[in-house]
Protein backbone atom coordinates (compact mmCIF):
# COMPACT_ATOMS: atom_id res chain seq x y z
CA UNK A 1 0.00 0.00 0.00
CA UNK A 2 1.98 3.27 -1.14
CA UNK A 3 0.43 6.05 1.90
CA UNK A 4 1.57 9.65 2.11
CA UNK A 5 4.85 7.77 4.24
CA UNK A 6 5.84 5.46 2.25
CA UNK A 7 5.83 7.43 -0.91
CA UNK A 8 8.33 9.75 0.89
CA UNK A 9 10.43 7.46 2.16
CA UNK A 10 11.17 5.80 -1.21
CA UNK A 11 11.06 9.47 -2.69
CA UNK A 12 14.96 9.27 -0.36
CA UNK A 13 16.20 6.26 -0.44
CA UNK A 14 14.45 4.50 2.57
CA UNK A 15 15.66 7.50 5.00
CA UNK A 16 12.72 8.82 7.31
CA UNK A 17 12.51 12.40 7.86
CA UNK A 18 10.60 14.28 10.49
CA UNK A 19 8.73 15.79 8.24
CA UNK A 20 6.38 18.15 9.06
CA UNK A 21 7.03 16.86 12.96
CA UNK A 22 8.46 18.85 15.13
CA UNK A 23 10.18 17.42 18.64
CA UNK A 24 10.05 19.22 21.86
CA UNK A 25 12.98 19.20 24.60
CA UNK A 26 11.74 16.04 26.25
CA UNK A 27 12.30 14.35 22.62
CA UNK A 28 8.02 13.49 22.35
CA UNK A 29 6.71 14.55 18.99
CA UNK A 30 3.90 17.42 18.93
CA UNK A 31 2.00 18.75 16.20
CA UNK A 32 3.29 21.91 14.74
CA UNK A 33 1.72 24.88 16.31
CA UNK A 34 -1.63 26.64 14.82
CA UNK A 35 -0.68 30.20 13.12
CA UNK A 36 -0.46 33.24 15.35
CA UNK A 37 -3.76 34.34 17.11
CA UNK A 38 -5.80 36.82 14.82
CA UNK A 39 -5.58 40.27 16.02
CA UNK A 40 -7.25 41.77 18.80
CA UNK A 41 -10.49 42.83 16.90
CA UNK A 42 -14.10 42.20 16.64
CA UNK A 43 -16.99 43.93 14.74
CA UNK A 44 -20.48 44.61 15.64
CA UNK A 45 -23.82 46.82 13.68
CA UNK A 46 -25.82 48.92 15.85
CA UNK A 47 -28.56 49.89 13.37
CA UNK A 48 -26.69 51.30 10.40
CA UNK A 49 -23.64 51.93 12.59
CA UNK A 50 -20.61 49.72 12.50
CA UNK A 51 -18.59 48.94 15.99
CA UNK A 52 -15.20 47.19 16.21
CA UNK A 53 -13.59 46.55 19.29
CA UNK A 54 -9.78 46.81 19.63
CA UNK A 55 -7.71 45.15 22.29
CA UNK A 56 -5.01 47.18 23.77
CA UNK A 57 -4.29 44.13 26.15
CA UNK A 58 -4.87 43.66 30.09
CA UNK A 59 -4.23 45.04 33.43
CA UNK A 60 -4.08 42.43 36.67
CA UNK A 61 -5.70 44.27 39.32
CA UNK A 62 -4.95 43.80 42.88
CA UNK A 63 -7.58 43.37 45.70
CA UNK A 64 -6.20 46.00 47.81
CA UNK A 65 -7.13 48.48 45.17
CA UNK A 66 -10.73 48.22 45.90
CA UNK A 67 -10.47 49.74 49.65
CA UNK A 68 -14.21 49.28 50.63
CA UNK A 69 -14.03 45.50 49.97
CA UNK A 70 -13.40 43.76 53.29
CA UNK A 71 -10.50 41.58 52.64
CA UNK A 72 -12.15 37.96 53.31
CA UNK A 73 -15.23 39.21 51.54
CA UNK A 74 -13.13 40.01 48.55
CA UNK A 75 -11.15 37.19 48.30
CA UNK A 76 -14.68 34.96 48.51
CA UNK A 77 -15.84 36.59 45.79
CA UNK A 78 -13.02 36.13 44.39
CA UNK A 79 -12.80 32.35 44.92
CA UNK A 80 -16.36 31.94 43.16
CA UNK A 81 -14.54 32.78 39.54
CA UNK A 82 -13.35 29.49 38.50
CA UNK A 83 -10.57 31.76 36.34
CA UNK A 84 -6.76 31.83 37.34
CA UNK A 85 -6.72 35.44 37.17
CA UNK A 86 -9.93 36.59 38.21
CA UNK A 87 -8.78 40.06 38.79
CA UNK A 88 -7.73 40.85 35.47
CA UNK A 89 -9.33 43.44 33.28
CA UNK A 90 -9.28 43.59 29.65
CA UNK A 91 -8.28 47.10 28.03
CA UNK A 92 -10.66 47.65 25.23
CA UNK A 93 -11.20 50.93 23.05
CA UNK A 94 -13.69 51.08 19.97
CA UNK A 95 -13.72 52.37 16.82
CA UNK A 96 -17.47 53.55 15.45
CA UNK A 97 -17.96 54.28 11.20
CA UNK A 98 -21.45 55.94 11.12
CA UNK A 99 -22.27 58.70 8.42
CA UNK A 100 -19.02 58.71 6.75
CA UNK A 101 -17.10 59.39 9.42
CA UNK A 102 -14.69 57.02 11.45
CA UNK A 103 -14.38 57.72 15.23
CA UNK A 104 -12.72 56.26 18.25
CA UNK A 105 -13.66 55.72 21.50
CA UNK A 106 -10.69 55.95 23.52
CA UNK A 107 -7.19 54.76 22.27
CA UNK A 108 -5.74 52.24 24.93
CA UNK A 109 -2.83 52.73 27.31
CA UNK A 110 0.57 54.22 27.85
CA UNK A 111 2.65 51.05 27.46
CA UNK A 112 5.57 52.55 29.38
CA UNK A 113 3.80 52.83 32.16
CA UNK A 114 1.73 49.49 32.17
CA UNK A 115 3.95 47.06 30.15
CA UNK A 116 1.07 44.94 29.24
CA UNK A 117 -0.96 47.36 27.23
CA UNK A 118 -0.06 49.06 24.13
CA UNK A 119 -1.41 46.80 21.03
CA UNK A 120 -3.96 49.33 20.02
CA UNK A 121 -1.71 50.64 17.31
CA UNK A 122 -1.05 47.56 15.72
CA UNK A 123 -4.56 46.24 15.84
CA UNK A 124 -6.07 49.45 14.29
CA UNK A 125 -3.90 49.30 11.53
CA UNK A 126 -4.82 45.05 11.27
CA UNK A 127 -8.43 47.02 10.76
CA UNK A 128 -7.07 48.49 7.73
CA UNK A 129 -7.17 51.54 9.36
CA UNK A 130 -4.74 54.67 9.04
CA UNK A 131 -4.40 57.34 11.84
CA UNK A 132 -5.05 60.11 9.19
CA UNK A 133 -8.28 58.84 8.33
CA UNK A 134 -9.55 58.75 12.12
CA UNK A 135 -12.05 62.19 12.03
CA UNK A 136 -12.48 62.11 15.52
CA UNK A 137 -11.42 60.88 18.72
CA UNK A 138 -13.94 60.76 21.87
CA UNK A 139 -12.73 60.29 25.66
CA UNK A 140 -14.23 58.75 28.03
CA UNK A 141 -12.07 59.79 30.44
CA UNK A 142 -8.30 60.97 30.63
CA UNK A 143 -6.34 58.09 32.52
CA UNK A 144 -3.65 56.70 31.15
CA UNK A 145 -5.37 53.42 30.08
CA UNK A 146 -7.56 55.15 27.38
CA UNK A 147 -5.55 57.83 26.25
CA UNK A 148 -1.73 56.08 25.57
CA UNK A 149 -2.89 55.65 21.48
CA UNK A 150 -3.35 59.73 20.87
CA UNK A 151 0.23 60.57 20.60
CA UNK A 152 4.25 59.37 20.18
CA UNK A 153 7.24 59.41 22.14
CA UNK A 154 7.80 62.70 20.55
CA UNK A 155 4.70 63.58 22.22
CA UNK A 156 3.29 64.09 18.44
CA UNK A 157 -0.32 63.70 17.53
CA UNK A 158 -1.26 59.92 16.23
CA UNK A 159 -4.39 61.50 14.76
CA UNK A 160 -3.19 63.99 12.74
CA UNK A 161 -6.59 65.07 11.35
CA UNK A 162 -8.76 64.40 14.76
CA UNK A 163 -10.82 66.37 17.23
CA UNK A 164 -10.95 65.44 20.35
CA UNK A 165 -14.32 65.47 22.13
CA UNK A 166 -14.62 64.78 25.96
CA UNK A 167 -16.94 66.54 28.77
CA UNK A 168 -15.86 69.79 29.82
CA UNK A 169 -15.13 69.04 33.45
CA UNK A 170 -12.41 66.36 32.27
CA UNK A 171 -10.83 68.49 30.35
CA UNK A 172 -11.32 71.07 32.84
CA UNK A 173 -10.03 69.18 35.60
CA UNK A 174 -6.51 67.58 33.75
CA UNK A 175 -5.78 70.76 32.33
CA UNK A 176 -5.77 72.91 35.43
CA UNK A 177 -2.54 74.29 34.97
CA UNK A 178 -2.10 74.35 39.17
CA UNK A 179 -2.86 70.60 39.06
CA UNK A 180 0.86 69.25 38.59
CA UNK A 181 2.12 71.32 41.37
CA UNK A 182 -0.21 70.26 44.35
CA UNK A 183 -0.77 66.53 43.08
CA UNK A 184 0.57 63.98 45.65
CA UNK A 185 4.04 62.49 43.68
CA UNK A 186 2.19 58.99 42.82
CA UNK A 187 -0.45 60.94 41.24
CA UNK A 188 2.01 63.34 39.09
CA UNK A 189 2.79 60.33 36.30
CA UNK A 190 -1.41 60.52 35.32
CA UNK A 191 -1.29 63.70 35.49
CA UNK A 192 1.52 64.63 33.13
CA UNK A 193 0.17 61.68 31.28
CA UNK A 194 -2.94 63.46 30.42
CA UNK A 195 -1.74 66.64 29.67
CA UNK A 196 0.95 65.04 27.31
CA UNK A 197 -2.27 63.20 25.59
CA UNK A 198 -4.41 66.46 25.06
CA UNK A 199 -1.22 68.98 24.13
CA UNK A 200 -0.66 67.97 20.68
CA UNK A 201 -4.16 68.37 19.96
CA UNK A 202 -5.00 71.83 21.80
CA UNK A 203 -6.30 73.47 18.96
CA UNK A 204 -9.12 71.13 18.00
CA UNK A 205 -11.19 69.81 21.42
CA UNK A 206 -14.00 70.15 21.47
CA UNK A 207 -15.75 70.31 25.33
CA UNK A 208 -19.22 69.30 26.09
CA UNK A 209 -21.16 70.17 29.25
CA UNK A 210 -24.10 67.82 30.30
CA UNK A 211 -25.17 65.74 27.77
CA UNK A 212 -25.47 65.99 24.17
CA UNK A 213 -25.36 64.04 20.71
CA UNK A 214 -21.50 64.94 19.34
CA UNK A 215 -21.44 63.34 16.01
CA UNK A 216 -24.85 61.72 14.12
CA UNK A 217 -26.40 58.79 16.32
CA UNK A 218 -23.32 59.71 19.24
CA UNK A 219 -24.29 61.04 22.29
CA UNK A 220 -22.04 62.14 24.95
CA UNK A 221 -23.48 61.66 28.37
CA UNK A 222 -22.26 62.11 31.82
CA UNK A 223 -20.93 59.18 33.92
CA UNK A 224 -19.16 61.10 36.42
CA UNK A 225 -17.01 60.10 39.65
CA UNK A 226 -14.55 57.68 38.05
CA UNK A 227 -13.16 61.02 37.02
CA UNK A 228 -14.62 64.33 37.48
CA UNK A 229 -16.01 64.43 33.63
CA UNK A 230 -16.36 60.03 32.99
CA UNK A 231 -18.71 59.85 30.34
CA UNK A 232 -20.52 57.49 28.48
CA UNK A 233 -21.52 57.50 24.60
CA UNK A 234 -24.47 55.89 23.91
CA UNK A 235 -25.37 55.14 20.20
CA UNK A 236 -28.64 54.74 18.80
CA UNK A 237 -29.70 54.15 14.88
CA UNK A 238 -32.48 52.77 13.51
CA UNK A 239 -34.12 51.56 16.64
CA UNK A 240 -31.07 50.02 18.33
CA UNK A 241 -29.15 51.17 20.93
CA UNK A 242 -25.86 50.41 22.12
CA UNK A 243 -23.86 52.10 25.79
CA UNK A 244 -20.59 52.20 25.62
CA UNK A 245 -19.59 53.00 29.38
CA UNK A 246 -16.41 53.13 29.62
CA UNK A 247 -14.84 52.52 33.11
CA UNK A 248 -18.43 51.62 35.17
CA UNK A 249 -16.44 48.27 35.64
CA UNK A 250 -13.21 47.81 36.51
CA UNK A 251 -13.42 44.53 38.46
CA UNK A 252 -16.03 42.38 36.55
CA UNK A 253 -15.92 39.32 39.44
CA UNK A 254 -15.80 41.94 41.92
CA UNK A 255 -18.34 44.95 40.87
CA UNK A 256 -20.85 43.27 39.19
CA UNK A 257 -22.00 41.37 42.57
CA UNK A 258 -20.88 44.56 44.81
CA UNK A 259 -21.19 47.44 42.81
CA UNK A 260 -20.58 49.51 45.79
CA UNK A 261 -17.03 48.20 45.30
CA UNK A 262 -15.23 51.01 44.15
CA UNK A 263 -11.47 51.23 43.04
CA UNK A 264 -9.02 53.47 44.45
CA UNK A 265 -8.65 55.08 41.13
CA UNK A 266 -11.66 57.23 41.56
CA UNK A 267 -11.64 60.68 42.49
CA UNK A 268 -15.01 60.59 44.15
CA UNK A 269 -15.82 56.75 45.11
CA UNK A 270 -19.04 57.30 46.33
CA UNK A 271 -20.15 59.55 43.22
CA UNK A 272 -18.44 56.40 41.10
CA UNK A 273 -20.61 53.75 43.32
CA UNK A 274 -23.46 55.71 42.66
CA UNK A 275 -23.54 56.33 39.04
CA UNK A 276 -22.41 52.30 38.65
CA UNK A 277 -25.45 51.59 40.08
CA UNK A 278 -27.47 53.94 38.29
CA UNK A 279 -26.02 52.67 34.98
CA UNK A 280 -26.63 49.41 35.74
CA UNK A 281 -29.79 49.60 36.65
CA UNK A 282 -30.57 51.44 33.19
CA UNK A 283 -28.80 48.72 31.17
CA UNK A 284 -30.86 45.46 32.75
CA UNK A 285 -34.16 47.42 33.22
CA UNK A 286 -34.09 48.82 29.78
CA UNK A 287 -31.93 45.56 28.37
CA UNK A 288 -29.51 48.01 26.25
CA UNK A 289 -26.42 46.37 25.09
CA UNK A 290 -23.22 47.47 27.06
CA UNK A 291 -19.58 47.76 25.76
CA UNK A 292 -17.24 48.20 28.43
CA UNK A 293 -13.54 49.49 29.11
CA UNK A 294 -12.30 46.60 30.85
CA UNK A 295 -14.77 43.69 30.44
CA UNK A 296 -13.32 40.50 28.74
CA UNK A 297 -12.68 41.51 25.21
CA UNK A 298 -14.76 42.12 22.89
CA UNK A 299 -15.93 44.08 26.25
CA UNK A 300 -19.95 43.50 24.67
CA UNK A 301 -22.42 41.82 26.12
CA UNK A 302 -25.96 42.30 28.88
CA UNK A 303 -26.54 43.13 32.18
CA UNK A 304 -29.30 41.26 34.49
CA UNK A 305 -29.92 41.84 37.84
CA UNK A 306 -30.46 39.33 40.58
CA UNK A 307 -31.59 40.80 44.18
CA UNK A 308 -28.84 43.32 45.12
CA UNK A 309 -25.96 41.99 42.87
CA UNK A 310 -26.07 42.16 39.04
CA UNK A 311 -24.83 39.60 35.83
CA UNK A 312 -22.89 40.58 33.27
CA UNK A 313 -23.61 37.74 30.45
CA UNK A 314 -21.72 38.11 27.04
CA UNK A 315 -23.13 39.04 24.03
CA UNK A 316 -23.29 36.32 21.14
CA UNK A 317 -21.37 37.03 18.50
CA UNK A 318 -22.74 38.75 15.41
CA UNK A 319 -21.85 36.82 12.21
CA UNK A 320 -23.60 39.62 10.05
CA UNK A 321 -21.97 42.58 11.29
ZN1 LIG B 1 -9.79 52.52 32.62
Amino acid sequence: MLNRRNLLMSAVGGIALPLAVNTNAQGQTSKPRAPAPVPGLARFKVGDVAVTAISDGYIDLALKLFPKTPEAEGQAQLARSPQAKPLRGHVNAFLIETDGKRVLIDSGGVKAAIPSLGRFHENLAAAGIAPGTVDAVILTHLHVDHIGGLFDAHGVAAFPNAELILAEPEYAFWTNPGLLARAPADFRPFVQAAQSAVAPYSNRVTRISGEREVIKGLTLTPAYGHTPGHSAVRIASSGQQLLVWGDIIHAPTLQFARPDWTIVFDTDGDAAARTRARYLDMAAADKIAVMGAHLPFPGHGYVSKAGSAYAYEAAFFDYDA
